[in-house]
């Protein structure tokens, strides 16, 4: 087995060698579905993850645009069509400096397992730029987002690539693609999810990866008796994912007592309750700001520069920053201070020895593309509204929202329970996501 895994893994560094983040994610997935596959006689010897691996398609293409002071700037965009073995391309866009054909190829690869498990017709993809949106104006947000699509809309559309938010593209963003793709294209279309309700948007979306990442940790807990209802939970993040997630936890009676940006954290050992959170949204959703201005409402609380939060201790931790934000060193302390349960509401936060300790340790642990998963399904709601030109109350979403979380959770169970009755939400979650995807491949022939 070790050998079958390991020769799988040469081949795949001898082609992105110099990609580590897509290693990454992919050395995660060969180490528990590779034994699957070996096992079972309709996977084995296909080339089906070799296959899963290659991106269908990956593009990329010039950015230019002018800024306020009248210069032409240029970045790169990028959009990689992963895998549409069960329904056209699905998956955000992100536009952050550090963003490159490895970050986006592991979120692509990702997002093919994680569509798979919300169970809806949804194939996996990813795109985005290195633009820094820091600092930059409306009008600049605006020119940009316009450029990009500019060239990107020529790649999708509703029945072929449907993008969304990631980390530095939401409403606004996606308000200003939508327009210039419409325009493009003179159709109105689910072409994008994320969108403004009053044109063809979904009640709950924004909320979804949060609340979801929340739903999933509740039904962690309640394997065991346990629930997040008076429990301490630290989080990292300030943007979408760590406001809804947190907004979630004090709807169950749990205790927030931190957030944070790429400057540092915020301890509120008292607990950030809805007052101090609604302040939260309003200072990074319409005023911009950094976290640590929450202390010139709040001087109670404390603002630790340059430092993660998990040296807080708690009983939760909600990772919903960045990847590769949470490592060994701080799963050990999280650990050390009683952490009994980690729900990952980003992609890949937690590094391979992270992962390591939590399952050593015999914790609860969920991997973002199951326990993030919910903004994605969604996304996958939206489009379904979208084609019956139908809108879903809040409720009818929610309910939807909290049954795929469940069928996820009750995947993971299924393929992810070890002999000693430990759950392996990794395993679980990498192997009900991969089965879905293979066996459509294998009914579709070599294509
Ligand atoms: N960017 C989100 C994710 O990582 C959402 C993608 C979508 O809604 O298409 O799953």
């Amino acid at each position: 087995m070790k050998k079958n895994i390991e020769e799988f893994l040469d081949l795949v560094k001898q082609r992105n060698g110099h990609e580590p983040e897509f290693l990454q994610a992919v050395e995660e997935v060969a180490e528990t579905v590779i034994p699957y596959i070996v096992k079972h006689d309709i996977y084995y010897g296909k080339n089906i993850l070799l296959r899963m691996v290659e991106p269908e398609r990956l593009i990329s293409f010039r950015v230019s645009w002018v800024d306020d002071s009248g210069e032409i700037q240029v970045n790169r965009g990028y959009r990689i069509q992963m895998n549409s073995a069960i329904g056209p391309y699905k998956g955000g866009l992100r536009f952050h400096p550090t963003v490159n054909a490895s970050i986006l190829k592991f979120l692509a690869f990702e997002q093919v397992f994680k569509n798979s498990l919300t169970t809806l017709p949804m194939g996996g993809g990813k795109g985005g730029s290195d633009f820094d949106p820091k600092g930059k104006s409306d009008n600049e947000i605006m020119r940009f987002c316009h450029a990009f699509m500019s060239e990107l809309f020529r790649h999708i559309g509703p029945n072929t690539d449907v993008p969304a938010g990631d980390i530095g593209v939401g409403a606004r963003e996606i308000g200003f693609l939508f327009g210039m793709y419409k325009k493009l294209r003179n159709e109105f279309t689910g072409v994008l999810t994320g969108k403004g309700l009053s044109w063809g948007g979904s009640l709950i979306r924004p909320e979804a990866t949060g609340y979801g990442t929340v739903y999933f940790a509740e039904s962690m807990l309640n394997t065991k008796n346990e629930s997040v209802k008076g429990k301490t939970v630290v989080i990292s993040g300030s943007g979408n994912v760590a406001q809804f997630a947190a907004e979630k936890v004090l709807q169950l009676g749990g205790k927030v007592v931190t957030l944070s940006d790429s400057s540092g954290y915020i301890y509120h050992e008292g607990g950030i309750d809805e007052a101090k959170l609604k302040f939260v949204m309003e200072l990074k959703n319409v005023k911009r700001g950094r976290i640590n201005e929450y202390l010139k409402q709040y001087p109670n609380a404390k603002f630790v520069s340059g430092k993660t939060p998990w040296e807080v201790p708690c009983d939760i931790a909600l990772p919903c920053a960045t990847q590769n934000e949470l490592n060994e060193k701080n799963a050990k302390t999280l650990l050390q201070n009683g952490c009994i349960c980690v729900s990952e509401g980003a992609n890949m936060p937690s590094t391979k020895g992270a992962i390591s300790a939590f399952h050593d340790a015999k914790i609860l642990f969920a991997p973002g593309k199951a326990s993030n998963a919910g903004g994605v399904a969604t996304s996958g709601l939206e489009m379904s509204q979208n084609s019956l030109r139908i809108s879903w109350t809040r409720k009818e979403v929610d309910d939807r929202l909290k049954g795929i979380m469940k069928n996820i959770h009750d995947s993971c169970i299924e393929y992810g329970t070890e002999d000693d009755g430990y759950i392996n939400y990794v395993k679980g979650a990498n192997i009900a996501g991969f089965v879905k995807v293979a066996d459509a491949m294998l009914a579709q022939g070599i294509v």
